[in-house]
């Protein structure tokens, strides 16, 4: 199988098992117009299915659609046997049979199911639910069938939905939290003061280290008098120092 085509099924899979809890091994309940295209397209279908999926799946039909195969007679023959061999799920209308497609779609509510079939008015009819699969044969090829839209609508509200949730339980807590919202818009405005390069803040800057010199003055005295004396010379005036220079 080709790469982009495995890559498709995965994707498709992948999709109805996360948001529709579809499950390995996946369940495939096999219709006899399924079996009647396996049939002219020559194709075994297990086989084809095991070779496409490549995972864990099931083959199952129903009492119903077996019987509505065999009640068409000699044409569906062949699809009747072939039909016949897979596992067949009780579908809840023993001794009261439905029709295939009436069958299947009860199936569909109640579990997990992907529909093989051709059957074309039952297919339009399952694209309208969300979480239907669908799996047909594009002459001797299966195709499981992307997501409907109906599926994708669904799924797109849903986590809509949820993201309404966690913004509105956002929003509450913030507003719970009123005072810490304010700090953090505090602790904001120092961060902006600092921002322009130039400023003239040398009062600050002195007091600061005046604070930080009497600390030091307390732990470190040494320090502190070294600090003085630098301070010192770097006060010397100009004219002091060329005096300075002159008595060299
Ligand atoms: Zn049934």
């Amino acid at each position: 199988m080709k790469i982009s085509r495995f890559k498709k099924l995965h994707k498709t899979l992948t999709f109805f098992a996360t948001n529709f809890e579809y499950r390995e091994p996946y369940q495939i309940l096999v219709d006899a117009t399924f079996c009647q295209a396996a049939l002219q397209n020559k194709v075994i279908i297990e086989d084809q299915l095991k070779k496409y999926f490549q995972t864990n799946m099931k083959l199952l039909t129903t009492q119903c659609i077996i019987l509505e195969a065999e009640s068409l007679g000699a044409p569906l023959a062949g699809a009747t046997t072939i039909v016949k061999n897979f596992h067949v799920h009780k579908c809840g209308h023993e001794g009261v049979p439905v029709p295939a497609s009436k069958c299947i779609k009860a199936m569909t509510k109640s579990s997990r199911y992907i529909i093989a079939s051709q059957d074309r008015t039952l297919q339009a009819s399952l694209r309208k639910v969300p979480g239907r699969s669908l799996l047909y044969l594009h002459k001797a090829t299966p195709v499981l069938e992307e997501p409907s839209d109906a599926s994708k609508k669904y799924v797109f509200k849903k986590s809509q939905s949820i993201l309404t949730n966690v913004e509105e339980k956002r929003i509450a807590s913030l507003k719970q939290k009123g005072g810490l919202s304010e700090e953090e818009n505090c602790k904001k405005l120092p961060k902006k003061r600092k921002g322009p390069k130039n400023p003239n803040p040398l009062s600050c800057k002195k007091s600061k280290k005046q604070k930080g010199q009497t600390q030091n003055m307390k732990h470190q005295p040494k320090m502190q008098g070294q600090m003085k004396s630098k301070r010192k010379r770097i006060k010397i005036p100009e004219h002091v120092k060329a005096a300075l220079k002159g008595s060299k």
